[in-house]
């Protein structure tokens, strides 16, 4: 049997709208301009916009399928997997860790694998399987968004109102980019004056 060389995992991260699903879909059309083949998959937790494309909040899209489980990524993805030479995969952080053996046996299979997802979650805490990805990558873009207060790089998203629910799903109006400085992980209902935002310039 002939060994195949080893593929390339590749993590682009960072908060809400800092940009990684429109890095994702820069580097899948650049992979298809080279006439590789893309196959890309998105959770079906993040159905904002498109069943059948990921998309950026600046609505630059690309083709994926949706899938429930890193089981049904497997299932949908293995059929043609000798056809395909770039997996993309974009809010990763919603898979379930299987996510991070399933990436380490494409890279042996030789796969070119692009994933992009959430380092922290709205409490500010590493989300689901996105840090163990970051350490097993052989490349990691973790990207800042503008802060919606004073305008300096953000690394936190930000949650607008009082649910504590890991996941609630949507973007802007529910979350927006904060710096270290104007981010708040807890806003308390019993202290307004946390609520008193700067407001945006
Ligand atoms: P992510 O996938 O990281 O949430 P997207 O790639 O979907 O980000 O969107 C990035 C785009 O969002 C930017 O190019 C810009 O047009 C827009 N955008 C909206 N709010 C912000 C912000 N606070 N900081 C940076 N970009 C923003
Ligand atoms: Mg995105």
């Amino acid at each position: 049997m002939t060994k195949v060389a080893p593929g390339r995992i590749e993590m682009i991260t960072g908060p809400m709208f800092s940009g990684k699903s429109e890095e994702l879909i820069r580097r899948l059309k650049r992979a298809r301009i080279a006439r590789q083949r893309v196959a890309c998959y998105k959770p079906n937790i993040d159905l904002r916009y498109h069943r059948t494309a990921i998309s950026s909040h600046s609505s630059q899209t690309h083709d994926a399928s949706t899938v429930t489980t890193v089981e049904d990524l497997r299932s949908a993805l293995f059929p043609q997997l000798e056809e395909i030479e770039v997996v993309g995969i974009d809010e990763v952080q919603f898979f379930s860790e299987t996510i991070i053996p399933l990436t380490v046996e494409l890279v042996h299979l030789g796969k070119r694998v692009v994933m992009a997802g959430l380092d922290t979650t709205f409490a500010a805490e590493p989300f689901g399987p996105v840090p163990d990805l970051m350490a097993i990558a052989d490349d990691v873009t973790k990207l800042s968004a503008v802060c919606m207060v004073c305008g300096a790089p953000a690394i936190h998203t930000q949650r607008l109102g009082q649910s504590r629910e890991l996941v609630v799903v949507g973007a802007a109006g529910l979350y927006e980019a904060r710096c270290r400085t104007h981010f708040q992980p807890w806003i308390d209902d019993s202290k307004s004056e946390q609520l008193e935002l700067p407001s945006v310039p």
